[in-house]
């Protein structure tokens, strides 16, 4: 066998695996069973002709994104994620049951978890700056920017140097805006991908990973929503909330729900204004509103 070669998927063409080598693109084959390469994916890849290749093995993986996939099953969107940035924004007005979700996913997954209220230039409420200050009390970094004025770009800039990241949040709240003031010349890497690996057109509902001109990188991955709370049992959603966390493990009962029981210490650490009520509400909305695992 050639000799294996380190390398980053990038993108998935349509005939292949955009893999950067070097600052080069490779297009790869891959084994059937490496089907599940993801974006984002350390690979080891041999040269298979000229600017070639084919993928050997995926290297471990710290983070996984997973997205549903068509036949009911889920397939890997994007590996080796830092950090997911929620944004949302005053207009469409966020819904902290959806931040409170995307955030409970994220402590499950091993993301760290920010928050981007983007449209900052639009007035904020003392409701949303009470809403803020709860996630902010919970270490969360909150960055309140603009992607029309420009406003607080520099701090976020600067969160997204030295790792990787992945934004995500309902459709409108300007995640393309955002992504464009990132990644300005976004088409034209794009057709230097597809153009390096000669055939390989890019599918642009699939995610790309772009180095990013301050440093980081930035997984763009237009679309579709990429979570789903029904792979989390009821016991993860209840880790998902951080703050629960020093509380799971010691009520009276073992099998404690955290809803009405007796004893539980969790509903003990909400009376007690440790756990804040809204946050708590929530859970048992989130519970009671999805298909959780068992
Ligand atoms: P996406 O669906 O999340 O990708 O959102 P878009 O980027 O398409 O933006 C949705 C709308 O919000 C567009 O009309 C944008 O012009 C607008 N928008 C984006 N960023 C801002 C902002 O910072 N301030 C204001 N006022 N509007 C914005
Ligand atoms: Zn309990």
């Amino acid at each position: 066998m050639s000799e294996l070669k380190e390398g980053l998927a990038v993108a998935h063409l349509g005939q292949g695996i955009a893999v950067e080598h070097r600052g080069q693109i490779v297009l790869c084959q891959t084994l059937r069973k490496l089907d599940t390469v993801a974006v984002g994916d350390k690979v080891l890849w041999s040269e298979a002709g000229p600017g070639q290749g084919r993928i050997e093995q995926i290297l471990p993986r710290h983070s996984l994104l997973m997205r549903p996939a068509r036949n009911g099953k889920t397939r890997p969107v994007a590996a080796n994620i830092d950090t997911v940035m929620v944004i949302f924004a005053m207009e469409p007005h966020y819904d902290c049951l959806l931040i409170d979700q995307y955030l409970a996913i994220c402590e499950n997954s091993k993301f760290k978890a920010a928050l981007v209220l983007n449209k900052a230039d639009l007035a904020l409420t003392e409701e949303a700056e009470h809403d803020l200050s709860v996630y902010v009390a919970l270490g969360y970094p909150l960055f309140k920017v603009s992607a029309k004025t420009g406003l607080g770009m520099d701090q976020l800039k600067q969160a997204l140097q030295h790792q990787v990241s992945i934004f995500t949040g309902q459709s409108g709240v300007g995640k393309s805006s955002l992504t464009n003031v990132f990644i300005p010349d976004k088409d034209i890497k794009i057709n230097t991908i597809s153009a390096s690996a000669k055939l390989g057109r890019h599918t642009t509902t699939a995610a790309t990973l772009y180095h990013l001109k301050e440093g980081g990188d930035l997984i763009d991955s237009p679309g579709v929503a990429i979570f789903g709370l029904a792979d989390l049992s009821a016991s993860e959603l209840a880790y998902g909330y951080r703050e629960f966390r020093p509380f799971i493990g010691h009520c009276q009962f073992n099998d404690c729900r955290h809803e009405q029981d007796k004893g539980c210490a969790i509903r003990a650490a909400v009376e007690n204004g440790t756990i804040a009520a809204s946050r708590y509400q929530r859970f048992l909305k989130l519970k009671e509103k999805i298909p959780l695992k068992h």
